[in-house]
């Protein structure tokens, strides 16, 4: 996809699959599994999609990289997966080695995002996955995903980003800043304290890779959040404008986990909000 000056290609490090209650929160089983049909363990199928950000001049970027391959054969039987389509497979396919990317640049740090962050070299070690890559991670949900508590546990795993803190490779950043020009973070709130969604702006259009903001295509409805957000409130509150911004301004909207579509623009019609896709 061409945006101005930059051209961006979400990536894929494959399939997984979540508990289709807590992905939807309030909303009853009823309504969710017409959209995304859950299987015998009542889990549905969503994918992990880092997007890769080419520019015209400029470090080559990748914002999140899936979970990676160092986690337990018995979680990835959990989390249900695939083996097939991981991110080293969807990057050779565009052309990238792990060695092209200059800069690593988070959302926030659960596993589904950061394990990719790192993997294990030849002897057992956790080292860098991208080793000429500076990681951008904001300051605060560092703080957090290294002092986790029992109700986000599950979704912080040390080895995805204290070695890089080893290896001398992270760059903080705090608040709403531009990482590089034409691309800024903007911080959520909601489902972590820190959580960022990205801008890539250029040429007078906008894209927007919410993360775990507006996961997939079904949860642009403004109380369609997910019960691991940890502050929902804010969650609603933050859509709730989002979305607004996002139709009028026309943002082609990058969805991280939903199973089918990489990208999409919200349009409103008679007050119902819908989603056209873009492939
Ligand atoms: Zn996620």
């Amino acid at each position: 996809m061409k945006l101005g000056a930059f051209e961006l290609l979400p990536l894929l490090d494959r399939h997984f699959r979540l508990d289709g209650g807590a992905m939807f929160g309030v909303v009853p089983r009823t309504l969710w599994e017409k959209r995304n049909a859950p299987d015998d363990r009542n889990r549905i199928t969503m994918a992990m999609r880092p997007l890769l950000v080419r520019p015209a001049k400029g470090p080559l970027m990748i914002i999140d990289a899936g979970a990676g391959e160092k986690m337990e054969p018995k979680l990835q039987e959990i989390y249900g997966f695939e083996r097939s389509e991981n991110l080293d497979a969807s990057l050779a396919a565009a052309g990238v080695a792990a060695g092209d990317i200059e800069i690593v640049l988070a959302s926030h740090l659960h596993f589904d995002h950061a394990g990719g962050f790192t993997a294990r070299d030849g002897s057992g070690a956790v080292v860098p996955r991208f080793p000429n890559a500076r990681y951008v991670i904001s300051r605060g949900e560092w703080e957090d995903a290294t002092h986790p508590h029992e109700r986000n546990r599950a979704s912080y795993f040390d080895e995805n980003y204290v070695p890089l803190l080893d290896a001398g490779v992270v760059d903080f950043v705090d608040g709403d800043v531009e990482i590089i020009p034409g691309v800024r973070v903007r911080r959520t709130g909601g489902h972590t304290r820190y959580h960022h969604i990205i801008y890539i702006e250029s040429g007078g259009q906008t894209a927007v890779f919410t993360a775990d903001l507006i996961p997939t295509a079904a949860h642009v409805d403004v109380p369609w959040i997910m019960a691991y957000d940890l502050y929902p409130m804010e969650t609603l509150e933050f859509k709730r404008a989002f979305v607004r911004e996002a139709v009028e301004n026309e943002y082609l909207i990058l969805f991280e986990h939903d199973p089918q579509l990489p990208a999409g623009y919200i349009r409103e019609k008679n007050n119902r909000l819908h989603v056209e896709p873009v492939s």
